[in-house]
C-alpha cells in the first residue's frame, strides 16, 4: 500500500497522444505520459534509505524511490532535458510518497527544493524540483498532511560538474547556495506543533549537494530533519 494512497487512480482521466517517458514507445493507453508497463514499474519502487559512503558531513537521513535506472532514469530524463513539463504532476506524485515514507506520520511539513541554478531554470523554462515540490505539497495535503513549499535558498552559478573531481565537486558544492535575503521565515504558531523540514532533490548522487543545502538551510533557520529524493544513483567505485 502506498502512504498516500492511490497514485495513479487520478490519473486515468486524461488520455495524451504522447510517446511513453518511461520507454519512448508510442501506446494508445498511455497515461499522464506513461504506458502500463511503465506504470507498473513506476509502482512496484518503494522508498528506501539511501545512504552515500563516504556520506558528506551534514547530510540528513535521505529516502529514495529507487535507483537512478529504467523507467525512473528515463521519465527523469524526459521531464528535465526533453521538456516534458507534463511529467511534473506523476513524479510530483511519487516524491510526496517517498516524503511521506521519510518523514513517517503525518505532520506539518514545509517543503524546501534543493534550488536550480539561475541558468538551469532558463535552460528548462523555470525551476523543474519547483514544479514537482509544488505537485508533491498538493498530493500531500489531499492525504491530510499540512504541506507548503518554502523557497529559502537560491543557488549560485557553479561550474560543469562533470569537469570535475569529486573533491573539487566538493568544494563547488560547499559554496553553492544561499538564503535569499528579505524571505521571511514561517513561524509555528505558539503552541503549535512545529513544522518539519523536508529537503527535496531529484537525484542523489554523492550527496554533497544535499549536505550543502542543508547546510544553507539550516544557517537560514530551517533545518531538515530528512531529505526525500526519486533516484538515487549507484556509487561507482574508483581507484
Ligand atoms: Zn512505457
Amino acid at each position: 500500500m502506498r502512504g498516500v494512497g492511490g497514485l495513479w487512480a487520478d490519473l486515468a482521466d486524461l488520455v495524451l497522444p504522447a510517446d511513453c517517458a518511461g520507454c519512448r514507445e508510442r501506446r494508445p493507453a498511455t497515461r499522464r505520459g506513461f504506458c502500463p508497463d511503465c506504470v507498473a514499474a513506476l509502482e512496484s519502487l518503494r522508498p528506501r534509505p539511501a545512504r552515500p559512503t563516504p556520506a558528506p558531513a551534514g547530510l540528513p537521513p535521505c529516502v529514495a524511490l529507487g535507483p537512478y535506472g529504467g523507467v525512473l532514469r528515463e521519465a527523469l530524463l524526459a521531464y528535465k532535458d526533453r521538456g516534458r513539463h507534463g511529467l511534473a504532476r506523476p513524479l510530483g506524485g511519487l516524491l510526496a510518497e517517498v516524503v511521506a515514507e521519510a518523514v513517517g506520520s503525518p505532520a506539518p511539513l514545509l517543503l524546501a527544493p534543493v534550488p536550480d541554478t539561475a541558468a538551469a531554470a532558463r535552460a528548462r523554462y523555470g525551476d523543474h524540483l519547483v514544479r514537482l515540490a509544488g505537485h508533491a505539497a498538493a498530493r500531500l495535503r489531499r492525504a491530510g498532511w499540512p504541506a507548503r513549499v518554502v523557497r529559502p535558498l537560491r543557488a549560485l552559478p557553479r561550474p560543469d560538474s562533470t569537469t570535475l573531481d569529486s573533491a573539487a565537486r566538493a568544494r563547488a558544492a560547499e559554496s553553492a547556495f544561499r538564503a535569499r535575503p528579505g524571505r521571511a521565515l514561517p513561524r509555528p504558531r505558539a503552541g503549535g506543533p512545529v513544522p518539519v523540514v523536508v529537503l527535496l532533490d531529484d537525484i542523489v548522487t554523492t550527496g554533497v549537494t544535499l549536505a550543502a543545502a542543508a547546510r544553507a538551510l539550516t544557517a537560514a533557520g530551517l533545518p531538515p530533519a530528512v531529505a526525500a529524493v526519486l533516484a538515487a544513483t549507484e556509487k561507482r567505485h574508483r581507484r
